[in-house]
């Protein structure tokens, strides 16, 4: 989807491992993502693709390996169990560098649409309510909300929850858009409304990794496709390269099992 010619490396990963108690969940990541890339993710239940999303996020520490995220070096960065360059403001800036949208949205229950996209600017970044208000609005007409602000979640389908979630993610102007299968808790019928949603996004030059089982979403928006299992990458390229020429047998037969 990106027609930038920029090579400037929005994310670098390199070696991560993680453990969850006995379990290596993650077995030496390698993975880079460049401005403007739009790269999906695929794999199998239980690969590590959730721990590797929240460990790029610093919502779990890495236990290897190096999590470098945007321009500025405020990675971190772990070796034999010591810790490197970490540092609570790193953290809290590599963090806000990120945008989450997660399966279940998690919106604000007691807040309307616009509250819950104005919240972060406001509380967080410290900007004038009425400069995020106004701001919040454009980004839930780009959602296709303008027309629900004063609704509550309660009073929203799945999908337009999702999109609530997508503008508030947004608004606290990330430099990497991070989705982890934002579609699957959703009626079918409502999630071509977000994947359209997540397309404009891609379109609009934001940076993006989409962890998602939906195929035909990857092979139409994504620069980059890797296919993870049992915690490493197995194999990444174009879409065309993954999923109709998979280059290993595991990917053959994740894709054989989702279409
Ligand atoms: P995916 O998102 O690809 O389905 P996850 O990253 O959620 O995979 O999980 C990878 C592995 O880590 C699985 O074996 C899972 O059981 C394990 N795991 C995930 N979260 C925890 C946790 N909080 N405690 C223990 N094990 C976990
Ligand atoms: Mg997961």
């Amino acid at each position: 989807m990106s027609t930038s010619t920029t090579t400037r490396t929005m994310l670098k990963v390199e070696g991560v491992h993680k453990w969850m108690g006995d379990n290596h969940v993650l077995r030496g990541v390698d993975l880079q993502v460049r401005q403007g890339e739009i790269v999906c993710i695929l794999g199998p239940s239980g690969s590590g693709k959730s721990t590797l999303l929240r460990c790029i996020n610093h919502l779990d520490p890495v236990d290897g390996g190096i999590v470098e995220v945007g321009s500025e070096r405020v990675g971190y960065e772990m070796r034999r169990g010591v810790l490197y360059e970490q540092g609570e403001h790193a953290v809290a800036r590599a963090r806000r560098r990120i945008g989450m949208v997660f399966q279940h949205f998690n919106l604000f229950q007691h807040m309307t649409a616009l509250e819950n996209v104005t919240y972060g600017p406001v509380k967080v970044l410290r900007q004038p309510k009425a400069a995020s208000v106004a701001r919040a609005r454009e980004l839930l007409a780009t959602v296709g909300l303008a027309e629900k602000e004063g609704s509550y979640p309660s009073q929203l389908s799945g999908g337009q929850q999702q999109r609530v979630a997508i503008a508030r993610a947004l608004a606290m102007q990330p430099q990497l858009m991070m989705f982890d299968e934002p579609t699957s808790a959703l009626d079918p019928e409502l999630v071509g409304e977000v994947l359209a949603v997540m397309k404009r996004v891609a379109e609009d030059g934001m940076t993006m990794i989409v962890v998602t089982h939906e195929i035909g979403f990857a092979r139409e928006v994504a620069d980059r496709v890797v296919f993870m299992d049992q915690g490493v990458v197995v194999e990444e390229g174009t879409a065309a390269e993954v999923l109709d020429n998979p280059r290993h047998e595991r990917t053959a037969s994740f894709l054989r099992r989702v279409r």
